[in-house]
């Protein structure tokens, strides 16, 4: 096994790598625990319209250990996919943002945004996944359309009537569904137009450099104009600067989440950061951030 490796057998001995095998494991037996010991949390990411107006939010999972701090979601994420205990996680993921979802009806800022949800491939493979998250919904008394689920190109190719099943149920109820990081993964055009898809977002990395490179611009107007042919939504994401949502803009990109708006936040500050930016739009009609 380590000769097939050629050149990086050797890398089974860095002391280097055994600390962060020994760390990865460490993070992967604390994560059993990350629910009951109530370390997680669901942070909110505005996402705007092309009009300015605040239209929704992305829920974005955060994970802070007493010892290892606050862990990379991009880290746990993989490890307790690995490991399994994702499902327990995005079942407390989807619990909270149907509380979520209960506690912005509650504020009229607030009442008709969607929340997205990040959905991961195991959790997604479960037989009952789509009873799973319509229960939680109706338990709560939620109208399903307010749920948008985002979904990444990798976990949907290798069952697709299995994928596109699931969807089917799902959205018949309402519930949208995004794909996530649009342009990284392997996806043919003909599984976007299989799969009953509403949102395409556009990957973070196609965007960075929209407003100066005439290749990423070349690429970002392309998934527009797919989008747009398919009758599919686009959302930018880790849109930066002005510069990037101007270039976007001018592409015909309905959606946009990142910094230059707001960094993911707690629920309160979410609140409270809507709530500023409705008085400013009320205050300052004529500015693009009104209604
Ligand atoms: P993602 O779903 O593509 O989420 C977008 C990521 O981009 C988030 O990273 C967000 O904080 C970051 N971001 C947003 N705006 C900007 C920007 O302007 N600039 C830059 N540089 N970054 C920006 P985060 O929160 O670290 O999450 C990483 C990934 O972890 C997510 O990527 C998603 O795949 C996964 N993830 C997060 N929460 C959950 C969850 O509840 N369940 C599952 N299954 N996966 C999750
Ligand atoms: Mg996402
Ligand atoms: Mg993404
Ligand atoms: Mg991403």
């Amino acid at each position: 096994q380590a000769k097939a490796q050629g050149r990086n057998q050797w890398c089974l001995f860095d002391p280097q790598m055994q600390i962060q095998l020994e760390h990865h494991a460490a993070l992967t037996a604390a994560l059993r625990d990350a629910v009951r010991l109530e370390q997680l949390a669901l942070h909110l990411q505005p996402q705007m319209n092309a009009a300015g107006q605040l239209v929704g939010a992305e829920a974005l999972l955060r994970w802070r250990h007493p010892v290892h701090g606050q862990v990379a979601p991009d880290l746990f994420i993989a490890l307790a996919e690995a490991a399994g205990t994702i499902v327990p996680i995005g079942n407390w993921v989807l619990q909270q943002a149907c509380l979520q979802l209960q506690a912005w009806s509650r504020q009229p800022e607030l009442r008709g945004l969607k929340l997205s949800v990040n959905v991961s491939a195991r959790q997604f493979k479960q037989a009952d996944f789509s009873a799973r998250v319509l229960r939680l919904m109706q338990r709560h008394g939620l109208d399903a359309s307010r749920l948008v689920l985002e979904l990444t190109e990798s976990m949907l190719i290798d069952d697709i009537d299995d994928t596109v099943a699931k969807m089917r149920a799902l959205h018949r109820h309402g519930v949208r569904f995004a794909l996530d990081d649009f342009g990284t993964g392997y996806s043919s055009l003909s599984l976007l137009r299989e799969l009953p898809l509403q949102v395409l977002k556009i990957d973070r990395s196609f965007v960075r450099d929209v407003a100066g490179d005439e290749g990423s611009a070349t690429l970002v107007r392309a998934i527009v104009a797919l989008a747009g042919s398919l009758g599919l939504q686009t959302i930018a994401e880790g849109v930066e600067t002005s510069a990037q949502q101007a270039a976007l803009l001018a592409q015909g990109c309905h959606g946009y989440q990142g910094y230059l708006f707001a960094r993911p936040m707690p629920a309160l500050r979410f609140l409270r950061w809507a709530r500023l930016r409705a008085r400013r739009a009320a205050a300052a009609p004529d500015s693009s951030t009104a209604a």
